[in-house]
């Protein structure tokens, strides 16, 4: 059956058979710039990797009050047309990108399309979320129990039914208040008609950063969406650091949470964030490339070639080379346009699966030896078919080479994962793996030396580890509560 809706069929999604990790969401946010939509518009842009499914955008005008707009699809086909955007004045604005985690998978609703906006006694107010909350069910429960009504499926929406609920004076006194009921992951932009406001969760699991725009301010998810606004990058907002910023550019930092250790997410690293980004004053680039140097001290092997899984595994599979030795060479060929292409699929065009987005090159692969460098293995049927392929084109033998420690648990953080059982790495030790992906050797970076490439020269310190790695280790930094009510088992202490 063909989609009745072109945005019903998702290639990125279905052609690697749910076979990568999502980022749910970005969050961008401006104040005290003229046409603030605008910006906003663009630094979504700059954060669709984050999340391709759907975008809004909330502003307020002084005297058109507050506008929003909603849509499915990328950011560049809905956020461009002048007709929308002169719907969206004023000189503030948030937006968000989405990927659903909680809420409608895959089949979302106009309705859950973030922000969401409530009217209080003392104003509107308009909330966009990464992250994911992780008792976002029992908070629901109650608050349905106690007369909220939901318009949404998505979690994000408990915040402004708890910030109803509270009787503080001022929106921020109230967004604090709802935050401290939530458990979980949340990077958090947030406006009301006069103020922009940021939030982190007390472990900084999602990124958020400040950026300074001639008198104005913005919050991104990350620093690349600063840079295509010519905004200059200020600082990070720190975990568990609420950030006020008014129209007149004054600024107020608190810290409504309880302090406790930070907990970056580490996959941001590998995987999420662009590589043109900076996080924690590192090029995420530079950490990607010598992820690969790691690699490659940890798991040499004899080979012609190394090549990258475009994109992700690129800068991993230069730092490979670049320590091995081996020649870099572009064996796999990426089809920068494809996307939601076809609108009316055939079943043959669908049954080419990953075909659709990439290609050997054959002339460089035939009789080599080659390395194949990804950011992560998940399921294994996209690592399959890469492997079919080079196999096709004539390699001699096929190393796979990963970036990240094999993800052996979901995430509850805001990164789609699939069910524990599908995760290849929770049914089978590595010798499994290999001969599953039918490759001559299969190798993945030790967390240890994960957390050395992100600049923890020690490695992962293992009493009190620097960042978030559940989906690899299991320890999981906040207990999903949810999904323990629902079955989930946590992995058993040692
Ligand atoms: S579980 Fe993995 S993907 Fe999720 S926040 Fe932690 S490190 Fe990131």
């Amino acid at each position: 059956m063909p989609p009745a809706h072109p945005f019903d069929f998702d290639y990125a999604r279905d052609d690697d058979c749910g076979d990568t990790l999502h980022e749910e969401c970005g969050v961008f946010g401006v104040v005290g710039v003229t046409d603030a939509a605008n910006f906003v518009a663009l630094g979504l842009h700059a954060l669709q990797h984050r999340g391709q499914e759907a975008g809004g955008i909330v502003c307020h005008h002084p005297d058109h009050g507050f506008n929003s707009a909603r849509r499915f699809g990328y950011v560049r086909d809905n956020f461009t047309k002048q007709s929308l955007m002169e719907t969206l004045p004023g000189p503030l604005a948030i937006g968000h990108v989405r990927y659903s985690t909680a809420g409608s998978k895959g089949q979302t609703a106009i309705r859950d399309v973030q922000p969401f906006f409530g009217e209080f006694s003392m104003g509107g107010a308009a909330i966009a979320h990464n992250g994911n909350i992780t008792n976002a069910d029992a908070l629901r429960k109650e608050l349905i129990e106690r007369g909220s009504i939901f318009q949404s499926s998505s979690d994000s929406e408990c915040i402004i039914h708890l910030m109803a609920r509270s009787l503080q004076r001022t929106i921020p006194e109230r967004m604090e208040d709802a935050l401290r009921r939530v458990e979980g992951a949340f990077s958090v932009v947030a406006m009301t008609r006069t103020k922009l406001i940021g939030v982190r969760d007390p472990l900084g699991v999602r990124p958020l950063v400040l950026g300074k725009i001639g008198d104005g301010y913005a919050l991104s998810s990350e620093t690349c969406a600063l840079d295509i606004i010519g905004a200059e990058f200020v600082r990070e907002i720190e975990p568990g650091e609420m950030i006020v910023i008014t129209d007149k550019g004054e600024i107020e930092s608190t810290q409504p949470f309880r302090p406790r250790p930070s907990r970056f997410c580490i996959f941001e690293h590998v995987y999420f964030s662009r590589p043109d980004s900076i996080i924690g004053g590192r090029s995420v680039y530079e950490t990607r490339r010598q992820i690969g140097v790691e690699l490659a001290r940890e798991t040499p092997v004899e080979a012609d070639l190394v090549c990258p899984v475009p994109d992700s595994g690129t800068p991993a599979a230069i730092g490979y080379s670049q320590e091995s030795g081996i020649p870099y060479a572009m064996g796999i060929i990426r089809n920068q346009y494809m996307g939601r292409t076809f609108i009316e699929p055939t079943e043959q065009i669908r049954n080419m699966g990953v075909r659709l987005k990439l290609n050997v090159n054959r002339a460089l692969i035939r009789d080599k030896r080659v390395i194949l460098v990804d950011d992560s293995v998940v399921r294994g049927t996209t690592s399959r078919k890469i492997k079919e392929m080079i196999l096709d084109a004539g390699a001699k033998e096929v190393h796979f080479r990963i970036a990240s420690p094999p993800t052996a648990w979901p995430c509850f953080y805001g990164v789609d994962t699939p069910q524990r059982e599908k995760l290849l790495a929770a049914t089978m030790s590595e010798e499994e793996m290999r001969e599953h992906l039918g490759v001559d050797s299969l190798k993945f970076i030790s967390l240890d030396g994960l957390y050395r490439a992100v600049g923890e020269a020690e490695g992962r310190k293992a009493d009190c580890p620097q960042y978030c790695d559940a989906c690899f280790s299991g320890e999981y930094p906040v207990e999903p509560a949810d999904m323990i009510e629902k079955g989930f088992v946590m992995k058993a202490a040692e």
